[in-house]
């Protein structure tokens, strides 16, 4: 009898090319693609340091992630084995919230991981937020972000200031891509949903750093990815390669003069790598490739791997971007290349402060009255904005946004109701431990009343249960060893549960 899912091989024809590209080095490329993927967990600093969460992590953590400070590898499961997939080509390369690693608990369903304390991915994928390095209270944009793990590494690195848009093309894609940035809690994202065109259209050059993290043939997630083995052919490459250089086109008109902009992939393919970058120089002479610092096991960037080098002059600069291969790291496959706009490239950005609204004298009075009964902290006024009944934090010198697709214009504060306003599960989790009033706090490692019917008290509010608990009443932060969680109400000795069905796991 068939097995059920046999697990497809990897391409011929991608091994011949790899084992031409790689010589000597390609035995110890095809022995690690035997290997297990490797998973790693990169810990939220908004929230905690990295060294706090060692001392307090339910998962046991490897080494720390060489080129990702606030990262450690995950020792993969015994006996795990690479799954089917159905990912498609664009989505490559995303732990997301994925079972793996983590002896034996399922560390993208743990509650630390719904209080958003960290971020499950491939190492090799922390690599292009470093080295794009973004600073607190720049202006920088995540072209095609979800579902977030660079989104979300950017954010911490700008520490949640300045301004970070997040923007997705893919409608089914963008939601998914709010939750990670929500469970995060940066004060910082915008998040858009449209394509990159239109955003030139409307920015123009305002943008100190933009990350083009582009859709590929997934290459280098064979090991993980089923559905990238499958898919893969040299025609797919091709087509990958035509649709890079058409986003990498319209994301240089994005980036100001003196602005950096950097390309990454999940996939070793000069054609989508290297050859992108090349076209881009030939088409842009205000840009340059700015070389990257690499880590030891990085391979710099093969400008003699590019077809038209055969006949062109060698663009010897290529050298400057990275390559990740997984028999020279602890990771999967990746590249990145960072690249520099002149200083004297023409480029004033039209933008405009931006023309949300700011609240009614009624909806401040009905805030600052929840504020003053909920809340030990306080919101700078002239950054709240209200959006039909929603009132929203949004980031320090917002933009205007115009006609473009706003999913969510900062945090989700909350509603207005008639006569009342209602907190929003976005301000439960970028509220920090002791900036509530009335807290239940709710222990990771209590069993509960596991003999009768009633689960434990976490796994019941994760799972939308309300809760017996005397104290204030009124609006509760209810939290995991001290770790916002959500929100819930406190009305007769119960508190009712508030967190989002969407949400809700057990
Ligand atoms: N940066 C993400 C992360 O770290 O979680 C992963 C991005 S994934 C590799 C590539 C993204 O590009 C996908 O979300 C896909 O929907 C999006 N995409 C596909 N076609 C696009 C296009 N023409 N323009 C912009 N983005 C596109």
């Amino acid at each position: 009898m068939m097995p059920a899912n046999p697990t497809p091989p990897i391409p011929a024809l991608f091994l011949d090319r790899m084992a031409r590209l790689l010589g000597e080095e390609y035995a110890a490329f095809a022995a690690a693609l035997e290997g297990q993927p490797v998973s790693g967990l990169r810990v939220n600093t908004l929230k905690l340091t990295p060294e706090e969460f060692q001392k307090i992590s339910p998962i046991p953590l490897g080494e720390r992630v060489e080129w990702c400070e606030a990262a450690f590898s995950l020792t993969p499961m015994l006996g795990a084995s690479p799954g089917p997939s159905a990912l498609s080509s664009t989505e490559r390369g995303q732990a997301g919230t994925s079972p793996e690693g983590g002896g034996g608990i399922e560390p993208g369903k743990h509650p630390y991981h719904m209080a958003g304390l960290y971020y499950l991915q491939d190492p090799s994928a922390m690599a292009p937020a470093e080295l794009l390095d973004p600073q607190p209270g720049e202006r920088v944009l995540d072209l095609a972000a979800a579902p977030g793990g660079k989104t979300t590494a950017l954010a911490a690195l700008m520490q949640g200031r300045g301004l970070l848009v997040a923007n997705e093309i893919k409608d089914k894609r963008v939601g998914h891509l709010a939750v990670n940035v929500e469970r995060w809690g940066a004060g910082n994202v915008v998040i858009t949903n449209e394509n990159p065109e239109r955003l030139a259209d409307h920015f123009g050059p305002f943008f100190d750093r933009v990350l083009v993290d582009a859709p590929c043939s997934g290459e280098g997630m064979f090991r993980k990815d089923m559905g990238a083995r499958r898919d893969w052919s040299e025609e797919m490459v091709a087509g990958c390669a035509i649709r890079q250089r058409n986003i990498l086109r319209v994301a240089a008109k994005l980036v100001r003069p003196g602005g950096y902009l950097l390309y990454s992939t999940c996939t070793f393919a000069p054609e989508e790598d290297e050859q992108v970058i090349s076209t881009l120089l030939d088409e842009f002479p205000e840009y340059e490739v700015w070389p990257l610092e690499g880590f030891p096991g990085f391979m710099r960037g093969r400008p003699d791997w590019m077809e038209q080098n055969k006949k062109l002059k060698a663009r010897e600069t290529l050298s400057g971007a990275v390559r990740l291969f997984p028999q020279r790291v602890n990771g999967e496959g990746h590249f990145a290349c960072m690249l520099k706009r002149s200083e004297e490239a023409d480029g004033v950005s039209g933008w405009n402060p931006d023309r949300l609204e700011s609240p009614s004298n009624v909806q401040e009075r009905l805030w600052l009255a929840f504020a003053g009964e909920v809340l030990k902290t306080g919101f700078e006024a002239d950054r709240l904005r209200v959006r039909g009944e929603r009132l929203y934090f949004i980031p320090e010198n917002m933009p205007g946004f115009g006609n473009l697709r706003v999913v969510h214009p900062g945090v989700w504060l909350g509603t207005f109701k008639k006569e009342r306003f209602e907190p929003a599960h976005p301000l439960a989790l970028f509220l920090q431990p002791g900036q509530v009033q009335n807290v239940l706090d709710l222990s990771s490692t209590e069993e509960g009343v596991r003999s009768g019917r009633r689960r434990p008290p976490l796994q019941a509010y994760l799972g939308g249960e309300s809760l017996p608990a005397e104290g204030t009443p009124g609006w509760t932060l209810v939290s995991v060893d001290g770790w916002p969680l959500g929100w819930g109400k406190r009305v007769q000795g119960v508190v009712k549960n508030h967190y989002p069905r969407g949400w809700q796991i057990y």
